[in-house]
């Protein structure tokens, strides 16, 4: 089999790769939902994958991985890995998972990720009263996350959060010390969002980045005892294109509550230093961004062999994401916790694509389909009403 093409549609405001091949079978692979300006980024490995074999996967992906990197380039190249994973299975007449070593669990877990609702103002019994909606949701999800701190934008809606000035871009990497009273409100609020969810729900907290070192080792200690399930990117993260273990080492060894990073990450490399350091308890990288399904399998094995738990990132993966979430998850080894709830994303991804509702969420839950490839199938005239001018080709062989 030899791959013939690589296409991408921007489809609603999301890159959409389908991989075409000259046996008729595809592949398709998606970046995040809100990132149209991804496309010439996977369109530059177009020349690079033409003619490979795609059930090949790893000697394919040798070709385009090192001319990947951090966001958004890795990306790219996770997208192509989903879609060459989607071919392989449907190749074989398999369900992905099973090229990936075989599922080891038949329902994997997620938590809230990309169902949100809007709090209705700042104070502690907003956070409360936003936990108690997110707590009654019909998924009855096991763990919430929820932004607080710098990545909650407390420095934007509140004058002395930290001391320095707030600039008021949200991609704009504030960070600071935080000042005493914005602490006692920070604490305040993850006080009153645990009172709402006591013993039944797990509550995870998005914190940063931008925290200094000694405030996140300050917040962590504060919350021992509390049973949080992590708290996350505190220092770096996100967007950051490196990982900067040596912060992480001076918080992870000197706390019980768990430390977690990483949903920037691209490749097994950029994992070494954090892994074999412990510097975290719990790493995120995003399959959507760490160059593919392989690749996270391969760090969470690394990762348990250091004692390391795994909660990937994935929140704005939409439809297909979801499925490539699955597949991954249901791979991994016992140190994965949950992953970051992705949604067909706006909901008629639902209504072009075959397979969708296999990806439905029970009691925090996604039961590990059956169906061959990733289990997701476009419908060419239905999906062919959300194409733009420039991709009108996009379903053609
Ligand atoms: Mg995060």
């Amino acid at each position: 089999m030899k791959i013939t093409d690589l296409k991408v549609a921007i489809i609603g405001d999301a890159p959409i790769v389908r991989v075409t091949t000259d046996e008729g079978i595809d592949g398709v692979g998606a970046g995040e939902t809100f990132k149209p300006y991804l496309k010439p980024m996977i369109e530059f490995y177009r020349d690079l994958i033409i003619g490979k074999d795609p059930t090949d996967v790893e000697r394919v992906m040798l070709g385009i991985r090192r001319m990947g990197s951090f966001k958004p380039w890795g990306t790219a190249v996770s997208a192509i890995e989903m879609a060459l994973w989607d071919i392989a299975g449907k190749a074989a007449g398999v369900p992905s998972y099973k090229l990936l070593g075989g599922k080891i669990r038949d329902k994997v877990q997620v938590y809230n990720g990309n169902v949100r609702f809007k709090r209705e103002g700042n104070e502690p019994e907003h956070f409360a009263a936003d936990m108690q909606v997110m707590k009654d949701h019909p998924y009855n999800f096991s763990i919430i996350k929820q932004p607080v701190s710098f990545h909650g934008g407390m420095h934007r809606y509140m004058d002395d959060f930290h001391f320095g000035t707030a600039v008021q871009n949200r991609r704009y990497p504030n960070r600071g010390t935080i000042t005493p009273k914005g602490f006692k409100y920070l604490l305040a609020c993850i006080e009153a969002m645990q009172d709402v969810l006591g013993d039944d729900v797990g509550l995870a907290l998005d914190c940063g980045p931008g925290m200094t070192v000694p405030d996140a080792l300050k917040l962590a200690k504060e919350l021992e005892g509390s049973n949080i399930m992590w708290l996350e990117d505190m220092v770096i993260g996100n967007y950051h294109p490196y990982e900067l273990a040596d912060q992480y080492t001076q918080i992870t060894p000197y706390t019980s509550t768990p430390i977690h990073t990483g949903e920037q990450l691209y490749l097994r490399q950029n994992c070494v230093d954090l892994i074999e350091r412990n510097a975290v308890n719990v790493l995120g990288p995003d399959v959507a961004d760490v160059g593919g399904i392989a690749e996270m399998k391969f760090i969470a094995e690394y990762a348990d062999l250091h004692g390391i738990l795994f909660a990937p990132h994935g929140t704005f993966n939409g439809l297909i994401g979801l499925a490539a979430q699955t597949h991954m998850a249901a791979v991994l080894p016992e140190n994965f916790i949950a992953f970051e709830l992705p949604t067909a994303d706006p909901a008629w991804w639902l209504d072009i694509m075959e397979g969708g509702e296999q990806f439905a969420v029970t009691d925090s839950h996604i039961d590990v389909p059956d169906t061959p490839g990733l289990g997701l199938t476009f419908i060419p005239e239905e999906g062919g009403k959300y194409l733009r001018e420039e991709d009108a080709g996009f379903f053609d062989d």
